[in-house]
Order: C-alpha cells, then sequence, then structure tokens
C-alpha cells in the first residue's frame, strides 16, 4: 500500500536519505530504529512532505508522487494520506482537547460542527480521553497529551500514521499509556510506520523493523529476528549500546 522508490534527500552537502526503497502492506506495522541522525524523522516527514525529496517516488494507496514529474495537485492529496504523531505532540496550545481534533475535521475536512464533535468524543474515548474532553493541554500530563495527538491524526483517516518517537518526551511512568494506544491500533490493524527506541515494544508490537544508518536501510526483517538475531555489524553494535 505504501510504496517509496528511489526516494533521496539532501540539505545542502548533507545527503541524509540515499536511494530508500520500501514497500509496506496495509495494516503493517513497522518500526524503524537506528543512531540519532540517520535520517529517520527525515524518511517520516518526506512521506508527509513536510520535507521534499529531491529524488523518487512515494505512492501511498492510490496518490503517487514523483519528484521529476510534480504536481501540486498530488502533493495536496498525498499528504492528506498520512498522519503524523510528533514526538513534542503539537498540540494547539489555546484548544481543548476536543477542539484539538475537531478543529481539523471542521477547517480542513468541511465536517459540520456537531458530527465533527461526535467524532471527536469518540475518539478522545478511543484514547481513554473521554473525561478530559474539555480541558486545555497545559494541564494534561505528556502522555495525555500524546494520546490527544494520536485521535488528532486519526481523526482525518488516514491509510497510515507516522510515529516520529512518540514516547522519548515523556515521563517513564506514562510511556506505558501511550504505547498501550499504540498497541491497540496496531490489533485494529491500522498501517503504522513507528521511529522508537523502545526495543522491548518494537520487538511486540512490529511486524517489521527496519535499521537505518546514514542514509540508507542497512537492515531489515521480523522484529524479533532484527533484535535477537541481527545481522550487520552496524545493527549489532547499535543494539548493544542501547540495551
Ligand atoms: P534522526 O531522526 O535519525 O535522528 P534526522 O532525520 O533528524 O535523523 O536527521 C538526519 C540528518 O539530517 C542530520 O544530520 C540532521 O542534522 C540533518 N537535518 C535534518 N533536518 C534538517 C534540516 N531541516 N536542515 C538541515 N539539516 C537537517
Ligand atoms: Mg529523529
Amino acid at each position: 500500500m505504501i510504496s517509496v522508490s528511489h526516494l533521496s534527500k539532501r540539505f545542502a552537502d548533507n545527503e541524509v536519505l540515499k536511494d530508500i526503497n520500501l514497500n509496506i502492506k496495509q495494516g503493517e506495522v513497522v518500526a524503524i530504529i537506528g543512531p540519532s541522525g540517520s535520517g529517520k524523522s527525515t524518511l517520516l516527514r518526506c512521506l508527509n512532505l513536510l520535507e521534499k525529496p529531491n529524488t523518487g517516488t512515494i505512492k501511498i494507496g492510490s496518490v503517487a508522487l514523483n519528484s521529476e514529474h510534480y504536481h501540486n495537485k498530488d502533493e495536496i492529496n498525498l499528504r492528506k494520506q498520512s498522519a503524523m504523531v510528533f514526538q513534542h505532540y503539537n498540540l494547539f496550545k489555546n484548544k481543548t482537547a476536543l477542539e484539538n481534533i475537531t478543529y481539523p475535521l471542521i477547517v480542513g475536512q468541511k465536517i459540520g460542527k456537531d458530527k465533527a464533535k461526535q467524532q471527536g468524543l469518540s475518539l478522545l474515548e478511543r484514547v481513554g480521553m473521554l473525561p478530559y474532553a474539555n480541558q486545555f493541554p497545559i494541564t494534561l500530563s505528556g502522555g495525555q497529551q500524546q494520546r490527544i495527538a494520536i485521535a488528532r491524526a486519526l481523526a482525518v483517516r488516514p491509510k497510515v500514521l507516522l510515529f516520529d518517537e512518540p514516547t522519548s518526551a515523556l515521563d517513564p511512568e506514562r510511556v506505558h499509556e501511550v504505547l498501550q494506544v499504540m498497541l491497540q491500533l496496531a490489533k485494529e490493524h491500522i498501517t503504522m510506520i513507528i521511529v522508537t527506541h523502545e526495543m522491548e515494544f518494537a520487538k511486540y508490537v512490529a511486524d517489521r523493523i527496519i535499521f537505518m544508518a546514514n542514509g540508507v536501510i542497512v537492515e531489515e526483517g521480523p522484529a524479533k529476528s532484527i533484535i535477537d538475531n541481527p545481522q550487520h555489524e552496524l545493527t549489532q553494535r547499535f543494539l548493544r549500546q542501547i540495551t
């Protein structure tokens, strides 16, 4: 359902992604691991077109964008195919939990206010945040804010959810509640790409793990075999360092 071919991205002289090729099936959960600076965030940001690739093709569902035959319409359509969950939640601070979810529905998707509210409440319930619907982000814990961010990402019914280190900014005792929500989504067969340092979680939840270093995919395979039996020296070294 997602296919990336010959994707490259550079910032000035720094080639951050080098000829990335990737295919992801509907309902698949893919974890991306790798050292800091290896290009994991840039890859997610390219999929969501927060960054424009220099070369290559990205296809999600039936929408494709080729860096050589560029159409604005494809760009707008492709962006709608995915939704991102960021490390620092990026909620609207001046909106309540519920408004954070209904705003993109009302403004972006032109859904009526009542219907948006119904959908928003049901999404809050799904992430266990219904009791907090009318609270502002600042009054909530990091874990609670991240669960709202996940509900907001789900609201636009994307083909794929992109998570960029969703638990890295959380207090340790708050990590679990966010991983729990993500586990639930995985069980519902929502397609997800998750950049994470939570190896136990990745091993348990991901169908596949991709190890990146220096802008390339070094090794990929079933989660358990990558973690328990990495083949490449760089993967072995990385896993030794973080566990
Ligand atoms: P990771 O998420 O794996 O830590 P990133 O994708 O954030 O890695 O970064 C990969 C490389 O790209 C790093 O060298 C980083 O400094 C560089 N980089 C990322 N974003 C930008 C940007 N907007 N401008 C310039 N360089 C960037
Ligand atoms: Mg990153």
